[in-house]
């Protein structure tokens, strides 16, 4: 990575978290040296270093190397680092060619006035390419402002003129806690105050000017940030809390501070969330005019927050302001007595931060318990399982009872079986040995289930592993009735039976249990196909839906048929059994990625909308393509049938890739 700048460093970390070896080299001293101060720059150096990152400062590249392809860099001071990808992140530059060529007045871009109109009074420009007031800008939102004046130019309506103003600075590398802001180079007529811990990892600077704020650095703590900025922009006078004026709003004014008296007293204009450039007036209009009541559903209407996730806490304090009385403390709550972190926040850390192991969650996150509890351990393990296929182990020790027997676990202390039926499809060889095991174990009970399967009920725990050997014998593989995964695909007769039938919904419904069996999910995951509207299979009630019809599939998701009773909501219509796969694919992996724990798809759905999950699945053929392409490499390393690991006398966490048609892999 050739610069160490904002960009640079970000770009470092993601390439750093997915699994690369990176190094960083920056022309200056110190990292960041436009936006941090010598000391806050080398605090930097350091955290990036404990990450793995290599640093090299004083870098000056002079070549790169390498005739057909890249094969490394060579410094100026001779020294040569090989390298398989190179990126610059090294500022940007307006081109100006186009002002040029049309005869605009240019300097080091495109000169404008306040009201974004060049030295031609019919041509407007904004961007990065434009110079204002001797300013050039490369962060988004300013040039937001800038497209907000000249679209109101154009609309005919007055409009306030673009006006600079100080952009602060966020590190979105999560565990480095960094703002920065103004102008901190020191001067004679300029006071400078600074807290330093070294232990805790804090570094905070303010840089004065006649009793006002005109450069922040902050380092380690950061939530202070936006108080100050504020004043900053305001133009502040801060002489009468100028003693603890480095501690935060938490003590201006004499301590007792109301902890939503930073965000109460923000302007509508103060930015929140950096990454999508979401200002408090456009979050609190959300949360109004929407009526929106959790973080996540703030997070799907505006973005705020749903990209490093640095600002939930401001996020949810606005909610706590907007809403008051109505605002419902336990729609963030924590995710167990042994933290105070949302179960998004931990999804979210356990990627940026690269953890790979629960006590590493645990000691990273700061659990307040050293082994967690029953609440959050099955969350965190299914959390890595899904975060890091292929290399996170599973944790048995972290299941609930039934997945780690791999049977259900009954009233008097039996467990019940349930044999895989792809589709609901049987045939008498199965039903034969079915009934063998049953007569030879003296099972009383055999049940056919709503889900189209069959329930051995009443076995004793010394028998599961010969019921189940037995069963694998006839080539009968678990049913994972017991999993938070998929559970079955029920199926009608379709076009092999039924004379209205107006596709193969048994074949696609077999195909579709071949590929998502052995996924592990926030919940159980049941699916149906029927071959028609008139829907035998009952595929409007379940997690997911495809209703066959004469012009292609229907899709559906978000039904639930049991304490809770809702019908599907349509998802889309496709033509090919191809797209149907790819969709549910996509679909399952958005569900797997995104969920809390213990969510079921329509709760999901609920929280963050079924609307916004349309507009990634349906509307955004990349990202689509994007989540059925992660969702088949993670069935690559899918608990495949943990009874035959079990018969096998082997731990059940590492399987035979799964049956994807080669099509399809090809396809995504
Ligand atoms: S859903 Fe339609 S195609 Fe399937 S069995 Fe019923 S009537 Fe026949």
């Amino acid at each position: 990575m050739i610069g160490g700048g904002l960009l640079g460093l970000e770009a470092a970390a993601g390439l750093k978290v997915q699994g690369m070896d990176v190094t960083v080299l920056h022309l200056m001293p110190t990292l960041m040296e436009r936006q941090l101060d010598e000391t806050a720059g080398h605090l930097l150096e350091k955290a990036l270093t404990d990450r793995g990152i290599k640093v090299i400062t004083k870098a000056n590249t002079k070549e790169i190397l390498g005739t057909t392809k890249v094969e490394g860099v060579r410094l100026e001071d001779g020294t040569i680092l090989d390298a398989n990808i190179i990126i610059m992140a090294v500022g940007i530059r307006p081109n100006l060619w186009l002002g040029k060529d049309a005869g605009l007045d240019v300097d080091r871009g495109i000169l404008v006035n306040n009201m974004m109109q060049t030295s031609d009074p019919n041509i407007f420009s904004v961007g990065e390419c434009i110079q204002v007031e001797n300013r050039t800008y490369g962060l988004v939102a300013p040039l937001y402002d800038q497209a907000k004046v000249l679209g109101s130019t154009l609309a005919g309506k007055d409009s306030k003129p673009f006006t600079h103003f100080e952009a602060a600075t966020k590190l979105k590398v999560t565990g480095i806690n960094l703002f920065s802001a103004g102008d901190f180079a020191a001067g004679d007529d300029r006071q400078e105050i600074v807290l330093r811990d070294a232990a805790k990892g804090v570094y905070k600077r303010l840089v004065l000017q006649d009793d006002k704020i005109i450069g922040i650095v902050l380092y380690g703590e950061t939530a202070d940030g936006p108080w100050f900025y504020q004043m900053m922009n305001a133009g502040d006078d801060i002489s009468e809390m100028r003693d603890t004026l480095i501690f935060g709003p938490a003590y201006a004014g004499g301590g007792g501070a109301d902890p939503l008296a930073l965000v109460a007293g923000m302007p509508d204009e103060a930015e929140i969330c950096g990454c999508n450039g979401v200002c408090k007036g456009d979050i609190v209009s959300a949360i109004t005019d929407k009526k929106l009541g959790t973080l996540d559903e703030v997070r799907a209407h505006t973005k705020a927050s749903a990209s490093c996730g640095s600002c939930s806490g401001l996020v949810e304090q606005l909610l706590a302001l907007t809403l008051g009385d109505d605002f419902d403390t336990n729609a963030v709550t924590a995710m167990c007595a042994c933290t105070d972190l949302s179960h998004q926040d931990v999804r979210r850390m356990i990627i940026s931060k690269s953890i790979k192991s629960i006590p590493d969650v645990m000691q990273e996150l700061h659990w307040t318990t050293s082994c967690g509890c029953t609440k959050c351990r099955p969350a965190l393990n299914y959390y890595l399982i899904c975060a890091w296929p292929g290399e996170y182990v599973d944790d048995g020790y972290s299941r609930y009872i039934n997945e780690r027997v791999h049977a259900n676990i009954q009233k008097d202390g039996t467990y019940s079986v349930i044999p895989r039926m792809w589709g609901g499809m049987t045939t008498p060889n199965e039903l034969r040995a079915i009934a063998d095991v049953a007569d030879k174990f003296d099972i009383s009970t055999v049940k056919v289930t709503g889900g189209q399967r069959i329930d051995l009920l009443g076995i004793r725990k010394e028998d599961l592993t010969a019921v189940w050997a037995d069963l694998n014998a006839a080539g009968m593989v678990s049913g994972h009735a017991y999993a938070k995964g998929l559970r079955t695909v029920k199926t009608c007769v379709g076009t092999d039976w039924c004379r209205v039938a107006t596709q193969d919904s048994t074949g696609l419904g077999i195909q579709l249990e071949r590929i998502l069996w052995g996924a592990w999910a926030p919940h159980k995951l049941k699916l149906a196909v029927s071959g028609c509207p008139r829907n035998c299979s009952e595929a409007t009630c379940k997690d997911i839906g495809v209703i066959c019809v004469d012009s292609g599939y229907e899709l559906h998701f978000g039904g639930a048929a049991g304490m809770h009773i809702q019908g599907t909501q349509v998802l889309c219509m496709v033509d090919t059994e191809a797209e149907v796969i790819e969709y549910i694919c996509a679909l399952t992996q958005m569900y797997r990625e995104q969920a809390n724990y213990l969510d079921r798809i329509y709760k999901w759905a609920d929280k963050v909308g079924y609307d916004y999950i349309r507009s990634v699945i349906v509307d955004d053929e990349q990202e689509r393509k994007a989540y059925a392409a992660r969702f088949l490499y993670s069935q690559k390393f899918m608990q495949n049938d943990p009874w035959k690991e079990r018969v096998e006398g082997k731990e059940a966490h590492h399987f035979d890739a799964p049956l994807v048609p080669k099509k399809l892999e090809e396809t995504v």
